[in-house]
């Protein structure tokens, strides 16, 4: 392992104010141990480690699945670490814009969804989503005449949401009549950040409607390969973060549920529905898709490193001084 990615680092990768700075020092003195994570697409225990720091310099000990080539946290925080961080730290490293400005860009986003979504989306469809914030990308169906649902945790997000018109409620999605069913379920930049993402999805497929999609969106090492984040996971590793999916174990994850992809692109924004195909041995896939992950980590550092990668950063930090 390069010493760029070995806790602890010197200087954070991103720029840290010094209430920033004292915030993440102070959760790092407090966090209880960590506790060791099993794969979570083929649940097995050994990782090759790749590393141990986030862009911020919080301790993130990565790595890649010795089974499946699944890229994950590889020792997470317990119940009340992760409390203790939501609660006091994320919004203090995170938090920078207003809910009314996260649910202008919201909206815009929505009508990209609303796009991307519309060869499948009925008129009147019944829409829901999961982790909603302050329910922008609800209000761009709700312009399209869908009857729209979030849920959320955060107060001040639920608030902004009701008062804008919408049915935001607090909570996960058990805060959702086990009854109703919704022809379009949207978790957008949620599913990187849960630990137990099988349950997770099948809780969601619950309430899909005969016929009904799920619009999954996460970032993706694909989209770093092609260049995005600079080709640099430093710019990517966010300790918030449980799982670095790739088209590749998304797609395997979701197999394992019964879910099949209509449409996706290497973001990766997907639209999947059951599929009515029985699931088949996923485990004879993993060998393959290990060796394809470890060649696509590979191809990531190699163009970070080269002139192209070098090019890039400097244009950027640039354009952004
Ligand atoms: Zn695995």
């Amino acid at each position: 392992m390069l010493d760029r990615y070995c806790y602890p680092t010197k200087q954070p990768h991103f720029p840290l104010s010094f209430k920033k700075r004292a915030s993440r020092d102070e959760f790092e003195a407090n966090r209880g141990e960590l506790r060791a994570l099993n794969c979570l697409i083929c649940d097995h225990d050994h990782f090759n480690e790749i590393g141990q720091v986030d862009r911020y310099g919080f301790y993130y000990p990565t790595g890649i699945c010795q089974v499946c080539g699944n890229v994950q946290h590889i020792k997470y925080y317990n119940e009340q670490s992760l409390i203790l961080f939501y609660s006091n730290v994320f919004r203090d490293i995170y938090g920078r814009q207003t809910p009314a400005e996260i649910f202008e860009g919201q909206v815009e986003r929505g009508h990209q969804l609303v796009w991307f979504c519309t060869d499948y989306l009925k008129e009147d469809a019944a829409v829901l989503e999961i982790g909603t914030g302050c329910g922008g990308i609800l209000k761009a169906f709700q312009e399209k005449g869908c009857r729209v649902t979030g849920v959320d945790f955060d107060p001040r997000f639920i608030e902004y949401g009701q008062k804008q018109g919408l049915d935001v409620r607090k909570g996960d999605i058990s805060a959702v009549d086990s009854a109703e069913k919704f022809d379009l379920i949207i978790i957008s930049h949620v599913l990187e950040y849960i630990v137990e993402p099988v349950p997770f999805l099948q809780k969601a497929m619950d309430h899909l409607a005969v016929g009904g999609q799920i619009y999954i969106e996460v970032p993706s090492l694909d989209h770093v390969a092609e260049g995005g984040y600079n080709y640099d996971l430093l710019n990517y590793y966010q300790n918030a973060h449980v799982i670095h999916f790739s088209v590749a174990t998304l797609t395997t994850l979701l197999h394992k549920v019964g879910l099949k992809i209509l449409k996706n692109d290497n973001f990766i924004c997907c639209l999947v529905s059951k599929s009515e195909e029985e699931v088949k041995d996923i485990e004879a896939n993993f060998s393959d898709m290990r060796k394809k992950q470890i060649r696509l980590i590979d191809s990531i550092e190699k163009k970070r490193t080269s002139l192209l990668g070098r090019v890039c950063r400097k244009i950027k930090n640039k354009f952004m001084s």
